[in-house]
């Protein structure tokens, strides 16, 4: 019926309908229609849509001349609704569009206000950036200052260096002449002291000699005996000084040399009623690569110093290794009247004594210890003393086992000069 109603576009009237399908519901029940009516709705002359309406009774053409004239004013109310309808979804659409507008606007603006926390930040740091380019350029101007005063220092002291270098050879040649000068000159003495002594000895010998002129003649070998001590060890000095001391190195066994030094310092020991130790420790080796001779003059000299200042109490000797380090130690040690500790360094130089009167009382000439000393750094080793006064003296003559081999010994004597030096300092300091 709709259908028709659609294509006619004019009113149809159903009337007086039989029993049929239609029904009509409504709260509390249902009816069946009697007649149905189905009209146009127009709006503009464009066809809108339809309605249908039944009734129990029948329509009166007063009634249909009704429906046929709302029919364009119910075209308009429709039309005016969907209007609204369609204005409402633009409205809540806008609505929607302007809240995501707003929602992105507060998204721009606090990206805005970050923005701008970043800009601060980096203004900040550029700021920083600044101080520190400024810093820089100041400590590298500092720099450069302090580098052109080294540099000016640096070149003092190198022309420094070059004169100290200058001295020092100049220094060097000047000890070379002298100590050739005392070479030659010793040698010039000893012939005609050799002859002196000779023919002392002749005289002393004489039988048919006064008494009084033995005596001299005693008096002459001995005082000879002593220059010729004397001439020997500045001969010594001098040769070890000038470089011309050669050294014959061998085999040499230590029991040897402990039996050669017994057999000499016996008769003092017994002379002087002391006690003459000789000890060696468990991990000695037997056999040392070094030159004999001089090692037994450095040992006989520390020994005769032990026994002429010693009057009561023992002299010892200790032979020990210190393996780590491939060195051979000698430990002279006495009883007798010790070294104050200022003079420890002083007795090792040429023509030093401990004290002025130690001549007198005791003789000698000062030589030995220094002697002693030079020897000892020719076989690649060291003198160490330590001593106080009235109580006895320690000399302890280290040698490296193996004379070609010392490199182990001397870095033990840098790494302890090192550490002394360090020692100083922070004393000092
Ligand atoms: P000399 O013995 O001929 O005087 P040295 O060079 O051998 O010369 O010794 C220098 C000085 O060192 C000695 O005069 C002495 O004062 C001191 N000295 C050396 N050895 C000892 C020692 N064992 N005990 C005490 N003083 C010593």
């Amino acid at each position: 019926l709709i259908g028709q109603c659609l294509e006619s576009r004019a009113l149809i009237l159903l009337e007086d309908l039989p029993n049929t399908d239609l029904t009509i519901s409504y709260g509390t029940g249902q009816t069946k229609p009697k007649t149905i009516v189905a009209f146009p709705i127009l709006h503009d002359g464009v066809m809108i849509g339809v309605i249908e309406l039944g009734t129990l009774n029948s329509y009166p053409p007063r009634k249909l001349d009704f429906l046929k004239s709302v029919s364009n004013n119910i075209g308009v109310a429709i039309h005016v609704a969907q209007n609204r309808k369609k204005l409402q979804e633009i409205l809540e659409e806008t609505q929607a569009q302007a809240e995501e507008l707003q929602a992105q606007h507060s998204e721009l603006e606090s990206l805005n206000t970050e923005l701008e926390a970043q800009t601060q930040i980096i203004q900040a740091s550029e700021e920083e950036l600044r101080v520190q380019q400024e810093e820089l350029l100041q400590s590298n101007q500092e720099l450069e200052e302090r580098s052109s005063l080294l540099e000016e220092k640096n070149q003092t002291i190198q022309e420094r260096n070059v004169e100290i270098q200058q001295k020092a050879e100049q220094l060097e040649l000047s000890t070379k002449y002298k100590s050739e000068f005392l070479a030659n000159m010793s040698h010039e003495l000893r012939t005609p002291l050799n002859s002196i002594l000779l023919l002392s000895k002749l005289m002393a010998d004489h039988e048919e000699l006064d008494k009084e002129y033995t005596e001299y003649a005693e008096v002459i070998q001995s005082s000879g005996q002593g220059l010729l001590s004397l001439i020997d060890e500045i001969l010594d000095l001098s040769k070890i000084e000038s470089g011309k001391m050669k050294l014959e190195i061998e085999e040499i066994n230590i029991k040897e040399v402990a039996a050669d030094l017994r057999s000499l310092f016996n008769p003092i020991t017994k002379d002087k009623k002391l006690a003459f130790d000789i000890s060696f420790d468990e991990n000695l080796p037997i056999n040392v690569e070094t030159d004999k001779m001089r090692l037994e003059q450095i040992l006989k000299n520390l020994l005769a110093n032990a026994f002429k200042f010693t009057s009561k109490g023992k002299v010892s000797l200790n032979f020990s290794a210190d393996l780590t380090y491939k060195t051979i130690i000698f430990r002279v040690t006495d009883t007798g009247i010790g070294i104050p500790s200022d003079k420890l360094n002083l007795v090792f130089q040429a023509f030093q004594q401990a004290d002025g009167s130690t001549r007198r009382k005791y003789g000698g000439t000062g030589l030995g210890l220094s002697i002693s000393k030079e020897l000892a750094k020719l076989l690649g080793g060291d003198i160490k003393l330590t001593s106080a006064e009235g109580a006895g003296s320690e000399f302890k003559l280290t040698i490296p086992i193996n004379y070609a081999n010392n490199t182990a010994f001397l870095e033990q004597q840098q790494s302890q000069y090192e550490l002394e030096e360090q020692h100083r300092l922070n004393k000092s300091t």
